[in-house]
């Protein structure tokens, strides 16, 4: 199948590719067959993708691309390559979500939003914030 891209947008709505962490995700407007305008969303670090093939409005790659599923520390650690060094420091709170700190085994860390039961993240993604 031969796709035309057609535009390429940022939508600050995106949350960070959940497998590489980077903030370059982008949506995808593309010729999908005979002039039908399709979107999808990718990460254009790793080429991580969501497309339905069949998506006309930007709100379904979005509600796609932003769905996280409840995962163990261990699947997190193997999805970006680094361990993390348990625990996190609770560094604050924002929209009625705790805020961590994380320091990685390769020495560096960041700033999250994690909720989390134990060890079970639901949900993490990188934020800029005010200190
Ligand atoms: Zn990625």
């Amino acid at each position: 199948m031969y796709i035309e891209s057609l535009e390429i947008k940022k939508n600050k709505e995106l949350k960070p590719c959940p497998f590489c962490g980077s903030n370059e995700v982008v949506l995808e407007w593309y010729i999908h067959h005979a002039d039908q305008r399709r979107v999808r969303c990718l990460c254009t670090n790793c080429m991580a993708m969501v497309d339905a093939g069949w998506w006309q409005n930007e709100w379904q790659p979005i509600q796609a691309w932003n769905r996280r599923v409840p995962a163990p520390r261990n699947w997190i650690e193997a999805a970006i390559g680094k361990q993390w060094l348990w625990p996190p420091t609770r560094t604050g709170r924002r929209d009625g979500r705790d805020q961590y700190s994380i320091k990685w085994a390769d020495g560096t860390e960041g700033d999250y939003y994690i909720d989390y039961d134990s060890e079970t993240i639901e949900t993490i993604w990188e934020e800029p914030y005010e200190k």
